[in-house]
């Protein structure tokens, strides 16, 4: 039940943003007819493709980059979805979202397993 009222907020706010010419998505404003600004378009664009399921991106993750670009670029040329490493290394979506939107760093055993699957040293162990 509180996950519907919020996600119905969302949407409310999101409106209430495009009425105002705002980005729907950070509230900044937006010129022509684009819902959101340059930087939330390019964003999300980086984040669907690694969440190809995911139509609607209502996450809000603290920074608006790729924060662990060599993570990114390997994911992206191995074509492996953020949802399918977070289940290889047995950790949530959210948690490689961190990983890779944040730049937050994996406990080691995770980096150990990362490196492991993707056969990279994407992360150093010490
Ligand atoms: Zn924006």
């Amino acid at each position: 039940m509180a996950k519907y009222d919020n996600a119905k907020a969302m949407r409310e706010l999101r409106k209430r943003r495009k009425e105002r010419k705002l980005c729907t998505r950070c509230g900044k404003p937006v010129f022509g007819e684009n819902v959101q600004c340059d930087a939330c378009r390019e964003y999300c664009k980086m984040y669907a493709l690694l969440h190809p399921k995911e139509k609607v991106i209502i996450r809000n993750l603290k920074s608006w980059e790729v924060k662990n670009k060599k993570l990114y670029d390997i994911l992206i040329n191995k074509r492996i979805t953020i949802p399918q490493l977070a289940q290889m290394i047995g950790v949530s979506a959210r948690s490689v979202d961190r990983w890779v939107f944040e730049g937050s760093l994996p406990k080691i055993e995770n980096r150990e397993k990362v490196n492991t699957y993707l056969n990279i040293e994407v992360f150093e162990l010490d």
